[in-house]
């Protein structure tokens, strides 16, 4: 298997500096627009095209005025609505501008989706070690997983983030962890638990890419038979990457960003 240090190809996925004039695109509208913070956003789009097709993990290519940016879908492929979970940038280019959206706004939307951050069904154990907005690719895995009622693979989610407001789908994946215990494990850690806003937070504590080498020695998953994924922020993937490589783990990441 060619996993070791597989990368998403993000040169087509449009996050050039540059704005161009987009024609002809289809659109995608607005639907629901949920703010989590002044600077996290769940939105739902409704693709007005029936051309949109994608597999649990890819990321669409969204854009307004011509700046398009690329978005891990959230949903999972049998849902009619494209769920993504956006971070404001504000010095960025198109988050500023989709932070001023309102229900019933249009987005382009590109009509393939892109991306080989899937699950691989080669394999049975799936640790997926994720930042904040980086969670989306798994819960549109496990979501179509559950969905299709498939059995055989295990997932093992940990998601990081500083405060335990942006953990934002802890509640679906403890749901899902709680229903099936035999095959999802998830486990939401903070980085600055002694900080005051993190005080209500009574689960694991440190960052995910410190704490996930204590979990994956804890669950013992087969390591001829499992996949490391890791998804968000650049920094995290880099020093998951090197201590799973070192150890020979078969790895796979999908960077939000360059540092
Ligand atoms: C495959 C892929 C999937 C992605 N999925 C998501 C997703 O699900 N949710 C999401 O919010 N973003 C996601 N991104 C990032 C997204 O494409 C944009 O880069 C981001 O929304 C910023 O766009 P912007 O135009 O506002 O800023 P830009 O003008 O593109 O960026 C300004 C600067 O900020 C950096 N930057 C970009 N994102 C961040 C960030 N979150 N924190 C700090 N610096 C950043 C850029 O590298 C650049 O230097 C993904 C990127 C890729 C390549």
């Amino acid at each position: 298997m060619v996993y070791q240090g597989m990368r998403t190809d993000t040169r087509t996925g449009s996050n050039s500096r540059r704005a161009r004039a987009v024609v002809n695109l289809p659109t995608a509208r607005l639907v629901e627009r949920n703010d989590i913070t002044e600077d996290l956003m769940v939105i739902k789009l409704e693709p007005e095209t029936d051309e949109f097709r994608f597999k649990a993990g890819q990321y669409c290519t969204l854009g307004l005025q011509g700046i398009e940016r690329a978005y891990s879908i959230v949903s999972a492929p049998y849902e009619q609505c494209l769920e993504v979970f956006v971070e404001l940038v504000p010095e960025g280019e198109l988050t500023p501008l989709m932070w001023k959206m309102k229900v019933g706004d249009t987005m382009t939307l590109r009509p393939r989706a892109k991306g080989l951050f899937t699950m691989d069904p080669r394999v049975h154990h799936h640790f997926m070690v994720s930042t904040v907005t980086g969670v989306a690719p798994s819960v549109s895995m496990l979501r179509q997983y559950l969905k299709d009622g498939d059995d055989g693979h295990t997932f093992y989610v940990l998601l990081g983030a500083s405060y335990h407001y942006e953990l934002v789908y802890d509640a679906e994946l403890g749901s899902m962890a709680k229903a099936h215990p035999d095959f999802i494990k998830f486990v939401p850690t903070v980085s600055r638990p002694a900080e005051e806003r993190n005080t209500a937070w009574e689960g694991a504590g440190g960052r995910v890419n410190v704490i996930f080498e204590e979990y994956l020695e804890k669950f013992d998953p087969p390591q001829d038979d499992t996949l490391v994924y890791a998804c968000g922020h650049p920094g995290m993937i880099e020093d998951v990457k090197e201590k799973v490589m070192a150890k020979g783990w078969k790895f796979k990441e999908e960077r939000f960003w360059k540092e």
